[in-house]
């Protein structure tokens, strides 16, 4: 049983929650392969009290939207880019490769076994697909678990800007994200669940997120616990902080490339100073979630630097970076080769 029949679901009114919807791909990896894996209807897992995971927080997840275009065409978007960042947290954390393939055929069974909890074009809404594996087998001495789950959720989500867009104050942050030469570049559970006390601490000092630095210096910007930065300067140019501590957001990277070849515009992917904040006109978070949402403000230990153009509103090159961008998604403007990836 579900919790909600899709047709029972009010799409533009749905929040960011679980909703547990009929079908899940689980894949097992069991001496030293994994099993062609499947459909289940049971969202239950059954692990050893001592699984790896818990014990010792081997995981990584992915998170991909699936949507209905202008079209009617039901489509995922760049899946390809979240199968090989989950190959890269994988291999940094000491867990098996899927087989080629095997990600792209969960992202296609799960979203066409959920056909019903794909929302409308126009809705807003979306269906969110968490991709994840786990060490499932008991590990009490510190090392690798011998055996692993793949699975792949899919729940749907109402719209990001449901209120309208309000930008965001953010501080920066006092607590470090990830170390230099950690794993603050894959997806991993173990640098969510290190930020959470910074960001139950940010809301309770009535912030929306934390500007994480670099923890090396604790002078360049890094990137908040679940987006990318993008900022504008004053004559134009897109600039997103380089350091091999931040997770390589595939929003960042596909705004980046529409920023270049659809706007025209000049593209900095580089170190940024923190002390630079006050030469940028705009700034965005970027991420699946939202694409990218505008800042208005960044507290530095009671200094204001406020986005001049992004105050009340998304800045200009903002909104267009998210117009084109959204609009590529949605199938109203042409898309690169290989970006909308179609589940018959
Ligand atoms: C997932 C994530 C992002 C955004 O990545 P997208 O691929 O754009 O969704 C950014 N930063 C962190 C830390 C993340 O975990």
């Amino acid at each position: 049983m579900v919790d909600f029949m899709a047709a029972d679901l009010n799409w533009s009114s749905l929040g960011f929650g679980y909703i547990k919807t009929p079908y899940r791909f689980v894949a097992e990896y069991k001496g030293g392969k994994w099993n062609d894996g499947g459909l289940t209807e049971d969202d239950k897992i059954v692990i050893s009290e001592c699984a790896g995971v818990l014990q010792y927080a081997q995981t990584a997840f992915e998170g991909l939207k699936a949507y209905a275009t202008q079209d009617g065409r039901i489509v995922t978007f760049r899946p390809d880019l979240n199968a090989e960042r989950m190959a890269e947290s994988a291999a940094r954390l000491e867990m098996p490769l899927l087989p080629d393939g095997m990600f792209i055929k969960a992202v296609e069974q799960v979203v066409a076994a959920n056909r019903d909890y794909v929302p409308p074009y126009g809705s807003g809404a979306t269906l969110y697909l968490r991709p994840y594996m786990f060490g499932s087998s008991p590990v009490i001495g510190v090392k690798p678990a011998d055996e692993y789950q793949f699975r792949l959720f899919a729940t749907p989500v109402g719209p990001y800007f449901k209120g309208g867009v309000k930008p965001l104050t953010i501080r920066v942050c006092d607590f470090d994200r990830a170390a230099p030469h950690g794993t603050g570049h894959i997806k991993a559970g173990l640098n969510y669940a290190m930020s959470l006390h910074a960001i139950v601490d940010a809301h309770k000092q009535g912030f929306d997120e934390n500007m994480y630095l670099d923890a090396g210096t604790r002078t360049f910007i890094e990137e908040t616990g679940g987006a990318n930065f993008l900022f504008v300067t004053k004559d134009g140019r897109v600039v997103t902080p380089k350091s091999d501590s931040i997770l390589p957001s595939i929003t960042r990277r596909s705004l980046c490339y529409v920023a270049e070849k659809y706007l025209g515009l000049t593209v900095e992917h580089r170190p940024v100073e923190l002390a630079e904040l006050s030469d940028f006109t705009e700034c965005g978070l970027c991420g699946t979630a939202a694409v990218i949402s505008p800042v208005g403000k960044v507290v530095n230990h009671g200094k204001e630097i406020c986005f001049a153009s992004g105050m009340n509103e998304m800045g200009k090159v903002t909104k267009q970076l998210y117009d084109t961008l959204t609009g590529i998604q949605m199938g109203k403007i042409s898309a690169p080769a290989g970006w909308l990836y179609e589940i018959k």
